[in-house]
This record gives structure tokens, sequence and C-alpha cells, in this order.
């Protein structure tokens, strides 16, 4: 099946109080773990692409050629959509034109009225060439590819402006922070959620930094709306884990434990295992 925008798969994800997880890609590797662990669960699926990992990819057209090369090889049937992650204007403009089928354009560090007039512009041109937009309201804290934000709270009439402007999906700032949470995180603050969704109604709302948030806590987030959550940095840490056990077991010593293909298959395991557990958290399975 060839790459989807993110539209029906939220509406119906919103409609149905469920979550479709973001998994951000960094490689090949990344990549395939996703695609296969969201066909064998049937859950509909968003990868995630920031400008950093663009970049170390070699550019958006060789993320592009590597997932719709990994959909007709892999016989993928479940939605896919090929995402820009926290895109500056001008990166989104240059994923639209690469061939992705969703675009974030975070305008969250510009003043409210420029915020506005670029969203709108890229808001049209999304809809003439069929992509979904997300756009961001009220900046989200740690740090995401050299974006530091602040961890605050969104004000839920900026939201509803933002998202009259016919954006697809909306991220609001809700106390969430992108990376490992600090040991005195307050946690997410479901009153600006319920604001935040009451006035935005239908429109999915998405959850950044979904690492380390509790099982409660997310699933309370998806009964007040949220739709799409991001998860980047568990994948990370699972890949990290694995690996470093791998070799501090002398596993690459061993035979030909060297092989790139060996030595990468216990963090591309763990990388499933995370993502599996993840859209059984987020209630996609089977939802494709
Ligand atoms: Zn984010």
């Amino acid at each position: 099946m060839p790459l989807v925008n993110a539209k029906e798969m939220l509406t119906k994800a919103k409609a149905g109080h469920y979550a479709v997880g973001q998994f951000n890609i960094n490689n090949l590797e990344w990549t395939k773990a996703i695609l296969l662990t969201a066909q064998e669960m049937n859950s509909p699926v968003i990868l995630g692409v920031s400008e950093g990992a663009g970049k170390y990819m070699c550019g958006y057209n060789t993320v592009v050629g590597m997932v719709e090369g990994m959909l007709e090889t892999l016989n993928i049937t479940v939605p896919v959509a090929l995402h820009l992650d926290h895109g500056s204007y001008e990166g989104a403009k240059a994923c639209i034109e690469a061939g992705f089928s969703s675009i974030m354009f975070d305008g969250s560090h510009y003043p409210i009225d420029e915020n506005i007039a670029k969203t709108k512009e890229l808001v049209a041109i999304c809809e003439e060439k069929g992509l979904s937009i997300e756009a961001e309201v009220g900046s989200i804290g740690g740090e995401e590819d050299g974006v530091v934000g602040a961890g605050e709270c969104a004000d839920p009439d900026e939201c509803k402006m933002i998202a009259d402007l016919g954006v697809t999906m909306l991220a609001a700032g809700i106390g969430n922070i992108h990376g490992k949470y600090p040991e005195n995180w307050a946690g997410l603050s479901f009153e600006t959620l319920a604001a935040v969704q009451e006035k935005t109604g239908t429109m999915p709302l998405v959850l950044h930094g979904g690492t380390g948030i509790p099982a409660d806590m997310i699933k309370k987030a998806i009964s007040l709306g949220v739709s799409k959550i991001n998860v980047n940095t568990e994948c990370q840490l699972a890949f990290q884990e694995a690996t470093r056990k791998y070799i501090e077991e002398g596993k690459d010593l061993q035979g030909k434990g060297f092989d790139p293909r060996k030595l990468l298959a216990p963090g591309v395991e763990a990388i499933k295992e995370t993502v599996r557990e993840k859209i059984e958290l987020f209630g996609s399975a089977n939802k494709a």
C-alpha cells in the first residue's frame, strides 16, 4: 500500500478513543522494525522524521525512497504516513517536494500572528497536494534537534485559532517534554488538555514526548482527545541497551558476531518490543 496522509487514521482514532503512535526513524533498521511491528499488530502507524534525522539519512529523497521501497518489498498493508517532525517552514516545503505524506510545521517559537500566517500558507499547499499537517501551540519542553522549548502549557484560545486554520492535527503543550523526564516532573496538565479539547472539538490532538509518561497518564490523555502520540527517545534507549548488552557479553567477538546484521539484530528486536508495547498501550492494534 502506498503512503497515506494521517487524516483518516487520526479521525478514526479520535472517534474510537485510541491513539496512533508516531515512531521516529533514524536509519534502515529503525524503519524496518517499526513497519514490521505495525504490520504484525495490524495497526496504522506514523513514521516521524526530524530535520536532523532527515539530514543524517542523506536527505528527504533518500528517506522517501527507502520507506516506499520497504512498503512494497515487505508487503505492508496497514496505513503508513511519513511525517516531518518539528519542521521549519523551509523544511516543511522540502518534505512536501520530496514526497512525504504529512508534515508538522513547528511555528511555536514565532509570535502567534506569524505562526498563523505561515501555518495558513502551508495548510493551503498541503490541501492542494493531499498531505496532512500538524501545528504546534505552546512550546514543548526539552530538546529536539536543537530546538529547545520551555515546557509551557498552551493557551486554549490560541489552540482554537490555529485549529480553525484547517490543520489536520494539533500539538498543544500540556507540561510534556522531549527526552527523559526529570525526577521532579510535575506530570501532564489535564486541566489544560481538557480546555484545549473543549475549544477544538473533533480536532485530533497530539502528545509529544511520549517517552516515560506513565501508562495511566497516557490513557487519561487519550480519553481527553489525544489521538497521536510521539515516541522517539524510548526506541533509542531500547536499542542502546540491547546493543550494549551484546557487546558487553562479548558476542561480537564470537564467530561472525561482528557481522552488522548480527551486531544490530538485538537492538532491532528491542525496538520492535518497544513499538509493540506502545501500540498495545495506545489501543491501535487491529485498527488498520
Ligand atoms: Zn516533539
